[in-house]
């Protein structure tokens, strides 16, 4: 259900910062601050021009103590983020100035926010669909340049374009179907079939087409987990420090040592990657020996990139050969380490125990690694193609799955009328393909749902 009272939140970061920006949305927006702002001219708010920006005073008008000075932004909807009414009231960026400010809206009638809720506005008044909501969330937390720019073009409509294109083409084909159900003459019936798979055979193409990319997009926006594994002194640690030396996350650029930490994030060929070191788990959990494999089995299951250190300059021993086997047929390059003290393990020696994606050969100490892995990370989000814009990539998993199970609904239709089936099954089918499609943009969702997507964004968002 929607409810149309006036919300707040503080929109910047906690902390202190240059200004401190609070939010406010809904009907009553303007006149409830501007019955606790002041200024010189006497017009108020709600009179004077819309997306212009006023100086004055916030002040507690019980008390006639002036809280802070400020400038207000006043966005009359529908033209606002959530298409209601919308100040924004910037402060001095400290602390104490946006709660006490947000503490007194709230004591004149104005809700605090929920986390993602003007943004669920902006949704639920029809300014923006789903998978543009879903664009939000992704550009706040994009890690890297192609993240963000894929997010932007979704945010633009490009999945929802592509999406209502194929809706409304099947239900112009339901509408079809239903007019011969109505009328059931058996040649008709045969030309409205043949018609249906004539229409059908291109929007299939275009999904298998657009769902061919998806892996790529997925990898763009989510990033590549990326997993070390190799018995203790193989050389993990060495390459893990090796790897960040050039390639460390711009987000996570914490200085100090890297040293025996499990997790770190960095960039590699524009894509980010989640690197956990699984001996790293081992140790610094205090826990037996057993429950140590298993997760790093439940993260070599997760991985999509997985780097076996082997040491090269060393005869296999038992866990290596153990190791590798458990990699065995996965994303797995193995990593033959200190190659600067001469290699006896050759490649032969690694096949024997395994199907791996590449054998390479390193040293770990001297710095080597990265050009390994970017030729590899280019090699799996690309999978050989050259890299190119991201129009109408699709990249949620959310979105995947659903434009996935609408194929299959749309290839299920193919099949009943291959079968000679009645027409009324297959207009059943691509009404389930219609419906699918419509949860991707949020046409057809579920309440529940959408409570549960918003949850994910942060506050005053
Ligand atoms: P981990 O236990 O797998 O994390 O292995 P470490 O990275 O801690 O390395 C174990 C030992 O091997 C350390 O003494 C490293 O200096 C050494 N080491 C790691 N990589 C190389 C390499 O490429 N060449 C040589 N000569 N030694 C290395
Ligand atoms: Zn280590």
């Amino acid at each position: 259900m929607y409810i149309d009272d006036t919300i707040a939140a503080i929109a910047t970061p906690p902390g202190i910062g240059g200004v401190g920006i609070i939010r406010v949305s809904g009907k009553d927006s303007f006149p409830i601050v501007n019955s606790l702002f002041k200024s010189a001219g006497t017009v108020p708010l709600m009179e004077r021009q819309n997306r212009t920006i006023q100086y004055g005073t916030i002040v507690d008008p019980a008390t006639d103590k002036t809280i802070d000075e400020v400038l207000v932004l006043l966005m009359k909807g529908p033209h606002s983020y959530t298409a209601e009414d919308v100040v924004e009231i910037q402060c001095h960026g400290g602390i104490v100035p946006v709660r006490q400010i947000l503490k007194l809206l709230v004591n004149h009638d104005v809700r605090m926010a929920e986390a993602g809720e003007f943004t669920k506005r902006a949704f639920m008044n029809g300014r923006i669909d789903l998978t543009q909501a879903e664009a939000i969330i992704d550009i706040i937390e994009a890690k890297t340049e192609d993240s963000l720019s894929l997010a932007v073009s979704q945010l633009d409509g490009t999945v929802s374009t592509f999406v209502k294109d194929i809706r409304e083409q099947l239900i112009a084909m339901i509408a079809h179907l239903e007019v011969t159900i109505d009328y059931p003459e058996e040649d008709i019936e045969d030309v409205t079939s043949r018609e249906v798979r004539e229409q059908l055979a291109p929007i299939l193409q275009s999904m298998d087409d657009l769902l061919a990319m998806a892996n790529t997009g997925r990898l763009i926006r989510d990033g590549i987990t990326t997993v070390i594994v190799g018995r203790p002194n193989a050389g993990k640690s060495s390459l893990m420090n090796a790897l960040l030396r050039e390639n460390r996350a711009i987000v996570t650029d914490i200085p100090g040592t890297t040293r025996d930490s499990i997790e770190e994030f960095m960039t590699v060929e524009g894509i980010s990657l989640h690197l956990i070191d699984t001996a790293g788990i081992r140790d610094t959990q205090d826990t037996v020996e057993a429950l140590g494999v298993e997760r790093a089995r439940d993260y070599i299951n997760k991985a999509d990139i997985i780097l076996c250190v082997i040491d090269g300059s060393t005869p296999l021993t038992a866990e290596e050969i153990e190791i590798l086997t458990s990699v065995s047929g996965l994303n797995t390059i193995v990593l033959l380490n200190k190659s600067d003290l001469g290699h006896i393990v050759t490649d032969e020696d690694i096949q024997r125990y395994g199907t791996f994606m590449a054998i390479e050969r390193i040293s770990a100490k001297g710095g080597e690694g990265s050009h390994v892995l970017a030729k590899w990370v280019q090699e799996l989000v690309y999978g050989g193609r050259v890299k190119q814009d991201n129009s109408a990539m699709i990249s949620n998993v959310r979105h995947i799955s659903l434009m996935e199970q609408a194929k299959g609904q749309i290839e299920q239709a193919l099949s009943s009328i291959d079968a000679g089936m009645p027409i009324d099954f297959v207009a059943t089918d691509l009404r389930g393909a219609w419906e699918l499609l419509g949860d991707i943009t949020g046409d057809t969702i579920r309440e529940s749902m959408i409570d549960e997507l918003f949850s994910r964004f942060c506050l005053g968002k």
